[in-house]
C-alpha cells in the first residue's frame, strides 16, 4: 500500500527541521483528505501523539509547499521501518474518540471503488455534519416541555413555546418556531416548564405514542417471518425479498422481525424512501417499540449528533430513516430492512452516487445479519437476483383481512367516447361520483405539477422555453407565472409569441393545479385538497394534509407521486390515474418499469377497507405491458415481458452502465470534451468483449441552468472491469477550466 502513496515530504529539497529523516523506526499514519487530493498520504506520528492517532479519528496535517493545515481522516496506522523519503508529521489530533469504526473505514473504501468516488468524499458523506463539528464545538442541548402546570397563567407567547416543545428541540429552533426571543425560552427553563431532553428526539409534531400489540400473522406472513428469523437466530447473513401486493401486511412482518432482533439484544436499521412521505410506517414502528430514532431531513446538526451518540452508545434499538440512515453507527446490528426497495431515492444523486441497497447488502454480509427487502413492485435488479437463486423471495399474494385487490378499469384516451373537456373523462367522473355517493374518499394521481404543462402559440406551435434550460416552462397560477421545473427560474410570460410575434399564447396540458380547479368545478360539494411540492413546502404540511384526509375532512385528494407511497386509508374507494402515460415515453430504459411501479402503487391505495374500491386508469396506451400488468395487478407479468428486453440490450440487471455527464457554458467545449472521453473509452475497451460505448450525444435535457450537457455511456457485462476501463480512460485527462464532468456508476437517472 505504501508504494501507492506519495509522501508530501518529497516536495522538499532541504528538509525542514520537523522532518525526522534520520529515524529508521517509527509510526506512520495514512490519511485521506476530504477534498482536493485524491490519493491517501503518509505522515509521521510524533511520539507525543502516538497514543491518540488511530484509524477513524481525524488529524491535522501540513499540506503542500505552504504547509497549509488541513483536517484529514486517519485510515491506517503502522509501526516499523520508515520509508527512505522524509515524511512530514501529524500536527494534532482532532477527535477524542474514533468517529468511524474499522468496518466503516472498510465500507467507505469499498464504496469509493464501487461508485468511482473519492474516499475522502465518501467519508464526509457517511458522517452527519453535526458529528463532523470541531471537537471544541459545544453540542447544543435539546429542550422539551416537562408537562408541569405553570404557577401563573402563561402568556400566549409562552403557550406557543410549550406547544412547540412537545418534542425535543434546540433552544434556538424553539425560539424561532414560537416566534419569541431566547429570553422567553430561558425563563421557561428556569421556571421548570422546559427541561433538557435526555431521550432521543422524536419527529416533530407527531401524535403521542400508543403501544400496539402484534397482530396474528397469515400463513404467508408467518413463512416470510420464519425466513428472516432463521438466519437471524443462527447469526448468518441472508437476503430475503418480501414480494407482497399492496396491503399484504409487509410492515407487520418487519415489525415482528425487529421485535425478535431486539429480544436478542441487537439493533435494527429500517430504511424508508422518505420520512415525510411515509409517516404511517414511522408511526407504526414508534407505536410498537416506543424508543425509535427517526432520522429525517428536518433534524438540525445538533439533533443529528445527539441521535448519532445515542445509537453509537447502544441506547437505541431501532433506527428508522431514509438512505443515509444505513450509516447509523449501530454497535450491535442484528437486522436491516429496506421498505419500498424499488424506490429510486435510495440512490444518491450527488457524489458519492451510492445506492443504499448495495451498501446495505455489504454491511449485512460483513456483520452476518439478514437483509430484508420489501416491495409490491421489486426492482428488476432485485427480481433477477431472486430468479437466479442469490436472494430468497417470499411472496405475499393476498391482502390481509381478506379484502380484495380493487378492480381496475382502463380508459382509452384515444377512444372518441372518452373525450372530455378537461382531464377527467366521463368514466372517471362517474367513478368519483360513485365513491362519493357511497360515503368514500377519492385519490387522484397526476404526476405533473403546475397549472398547464406548456404555454403554446396557436399560430406556429412554439412553446415558451426557459431562458437557461432546454425545457418548456410550466404555467403556474395565480399570477400566470412561467416556472422552469429544471432550474426553478420564474419568468413573466410574454404577451405575444416570441417566435412569430402572433398575439396570445394558450396554456396546454394539465397539471395538478388545473386538475384541482376542474375537480372543484365538477364536484362543488366535495372538499378537495392538493398534495404536490408546491403545496407541501412548509414543515409538517404533509402530515397536516394526511391527518385531515384520515379524519375525513377531505373528500378528494389530488396529488403527484407523493400520494402513491405506502399510505393506508381504509375509506378510499376510488383511485384515479389521470394520465398513466406521463412518464412512459421518457428517454430512459427504466421508463416502463417506473410507470408500472407507480400505477401499481397508487392503485393499491384503493379498497383497503370494508367498503371496497375501484381504480380508473386513463391512458393512451392501454395495451402497453406496463399499463396492462398494473391494471391486472400482475407485476410479475410485466417482469416477464421486460426482462428479455433488458437481456437482449444488455441493460441492467444483465449488464452494467457507467454514465459520464459533461457540462459547460460553452456548448462546443462540452461536445468536444465528451467526444474526447468517448474516444478514450473506445481505445481502452478495444478487444475487450462485451464493452459498448454509446455517444457522445446531447443529454435528453440538453441544457440546464445555462450549462450545455452531453453524455457518454459505457455498457459492459461486469461492473469491476467496466469501472477499470473508465478509470484508465479518464485517469490522465486534463479537464479544461470551463468543463465539468461527473461519473455515475449504475445510474438510475438518465435525463
Ligand atoms: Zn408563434
Ligand atoms: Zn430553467
Amino acid at each position: 500500500m505504501t508504494e501507492k502513496h506519495t509522501s508530501q515530504g518529497r516536495l522538499f529539497d532541504t528538509a525542514p527541521e520537523w522532518i525526522l529523516d534520520d529515524a529508521r523506526q517509527g509510526t506512520v499514519a495514512t490519511v485521506v483528505l476530504p477534498d482536493g487530493v485524491d490519493r491517501p498520504l503518509d505522515y509521521l506520528v510524533p511520539e507525543s501523539l502516538a497514543a491518540a492517532v488511530e484509524p477513524g479519528r481525524r488529524v491535522r496535517v501540513p499540506l503542500g509547499r505552504g504547509n497549509r493545515e488541513r483536517v484529514a481522516y486517519c485510515v491506517e496506522v503502522r509501526t516499523g521501518d520508515l520509508p527512505q523519503a522524509p515524511l512530514k508529521s501529524v500536527i494534532a489530533v482532532e477527535d477524542e474518540a474514533a468517529l468511524l469504526a474499522p468496518r466503516m473505514l472498510e465500507l467507505t473504501r469499498w464504496m469509493a471503488d464501487r461508485w468511482m468516488a473519492r474516499w475522502g468524499e465518501v467519508l464526509e458523506a457517511v458522517l452527519p455534519a453535526g458529528v463532523r463539528l470541531r471537537r471544541t464545538a459545544r453540542v447544543t442541548p435539546l429542550l422539551v416541555a416537562t408537562g408541569a402546570s405553570p404557577t401563573r397563567p402563561p402568556t400566549p407567547a409562552q403557550a406557543r413555546v410549550l406547544a412547540a416543545a412537545a418534542a425535543p428541540i434546540t433552544a434556538e429552533a424553539l425560539a424561532r418556531a414560537a416566534d419569541v426571543s431566547r429570553a422567553v425560552v430561558s425563563r421557561l427553563v428556569r421556571t421548570g416548564l422546559l427541561r433538557a431532553a435526555g431521550a432521543v428526539p422524536a419527529a416533530p409534531g407527531r401524535r403521542p405514542i400508543r403501544h400496539d400489540r402484534p397482530e396474528s400473522l397469515s400463513a404467508e406472513q408467518g413463512a416470510a417471518l420464519e425466513a428472516i428469523l432463521d438466519p437471524l437466530r443462527r447469526g448468518k447473513h441472508a437476503s430475503i425479498v418480501l414480494f407482497g401486493v399492496t396491503g399484504s401486511g409487509k410492515t407487520e412482518v418487519y415489525l415482528q422481525a425487529v421485535e425478535e432482533t431486539l429480544a436478542h439484544g441487537r439493533q435494527a436499521i429500517v430504511l424508508v424512501p422518505e420520512i415525510s412521505l411515509t409517516p404511517q410506517t414511522c408511526d407504526r414502528f414508534r407505536a410498537r417499540f416506543g424508543s425509535v430514532a427517526v432520522l429525517h431531513s428536518h433534524l438540525s446538526p445538533a439533533e443529528r449528533h445527539a441521535q448519532w451518540r445515542e445509537i453509537a452508545a447502544g441506547n437505541v434499538g431501532v433506527v428508522v430513516g431514509a438512505r443515509s440512515a444505513i450509516f447509523a453507527p449501530t454497535p450491535r446490528l442484528g437486522l436491516i430492512v429496506i421498505d419500498e426497495e424499488h424506490e429510486t431515492s435510495f440512490k444518491q444523486a450527488t457524489a458519492p452516487r451510492y445506492h443504499a441497497r448495495d451498501v446495505a447488502e455489504w454491511i449485512a454480509r460483513a456483520e452476518g445479519v439478514p437483509l430484508v427487502l420489501g416491495s409490491a413492485t421489486p426492482s428488476l435488479e432485485t427480481f433477477q437476483r431472486c430468479l437466479v437463486g442469490e436472494w430468497r423471495m417470499c411472496r405475499l399474494p393476498g391482502r390481509v383481512g381478506g379484502t380484495e385487490l380493487p378492480p381496475v378499469l382502463s380508459v382509452d384516451l384515444r377512444d372518441p367516447s372518452s373525450r372530455s373537456r378537461g382531464a377527467i373523462t366521463p368514466r372517471l367522473a362517474a367513478g368519483i361520483r360513485w365513491a362519493l355517493d357511497a360515503g368514500g374518499q377519492v385519490m387522484l394521481l397526476l404526476n405533473r405539477r403546475g397549472f398547464a404543462t406548456a404555454v403554446l402559440c396557436r399560430g406556429c406551435g412554439h412553446s415558451v422555453r426557459c431562458g437557461q434550460c432546454d425545457l418548456a416552462v410550466t404555467l403556474h397560477q395565480p399570477g400566470s407565472r412561467g416556472i422552469c421545473h429544471g432550474c426553478g427560474l420564474v419568468a413573466r410570460l410574454p404577451a405575444d409569441c416570441p417566435a412569430c410575434g402572433a398575439p396570445g399564447l394558450v396554456p396546454r396540458g394539465t397539471g395538478t393545479q388545473r386538475l384541482e380547479d376542474q375537480i372543484r368545478a365538477t364536484f362543488p360539494a366535495a372538499r378537495v385538497a392538493r398534495m404536490d411540492t408546491d403545496t407541501m413546502r412548509s414543515r409538517g404540511s404533509h402530515e397536516r394534509t394526511l391527518d385531515a384526509f384520515r379524519a375525513r375532512e377531505i373528500d378528494i385528494l389530488v396529488g403527484t407521486q407523493m400520494i402513491a407511497k405506502g399510505l393506508d386509508f381504509p375509506a378510499v374507494m376510488l383511485v384515479g390515474v389521470v394520465n398513466a402515460d406521463a412518464a412512459l415515453h421518457l428517454a430512459d430504459f427504466r421508463a416502463s418499469e417506473r410507470t408500472c411501479q407507480l400505477v401499481t402503487q397508487v392503485a393499491g391505495r384503493s379498497g383497503r377497507g370494508s367498503l371496497g374500491g375501484r381504480v380508473v386508469v386513463q391512458t393512451s396506451t392501454p395495451d402497453h405491458p406496463a399499463i396492462r400488468a398494473a391494471a391486472a395487478h400482475d407485476y410479475e407479468a410485466f417482469v416477464r415481458s421486460e426482462l428479455p428486453i433488458r437481456e437482449a440490450l444488455l441493460y441492467p440487471p444483465f449488464g452494467c452502465v457507467v454514465r459520464i455527464v459533461v457540462r459547460s457554458v460553452n456548448g462546443p467545449a462540452a461536445e468536444r470534451w465528451a467526444g474526447n472521453v468517448a474516444e478514450r473509452l473506445r481505445g481502452e475497451s478495444e478487444g475487450v468483449p462485451g464493452i459498448r460505448v454509446l455517444g457522445p450525444a446531447p443529454a435528453p435535457i440538453a441544457r440546464l441552468r445555462d450549462r450545455f450537457r452531453w453524455h457518454v455511456q459505457a455498457h459492459g457485462p461486469e461492473g469491476g472491469l467496466l469501472r477499470e476501463i473508465v478509470r484508465r480512460a479518464t485517469a490522465t485527462l486534463a479537464t479544461p477550466d470551463d468543463v465539468a464532468w461527473i461519473v455515475d456508476v449504475d445510474p438510475v437517472e438518465m435525463l
